[in-house]
């Protein structure tokens, strides 16, 4: 698709890292897929992806996890 912030570039499959907080919970999630701009590098997750996202990011604040770093894990 079409990059919504630079309005040139095309956005293409590619990985990120994310980070979530959350209260005192910060939690760095990497090799998350995501379409990547290839002119301005901005990142767009899809709608499951940041929904899985946010539900980890949940049980780590349940867990009481402060920091955490782990590799993206589909939930499927
Ligand atoms: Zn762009």
């Amino acid at each position: 698709m079409k990059c919504i912030v630079c309005k040139h570039g095309n956005t293409r499959p590619g990985k990120m890292t994310a980070t979530l907080e959350r209260d005192e919970t910060t939690i760095v999630v990497k090799e998350v897929p995501a379409d990547v701009c290839d002119n301005c590098g901005e990142e767009y997750l899809s709608q499951t992806i940041s929904a899985q996202l946010l539900k980890q990011a949940e049980e780590a604040v349940k867990a009481g996890i402060q920091v955490d770093v782990r590799k993206y894990k589909s939930a499927a």
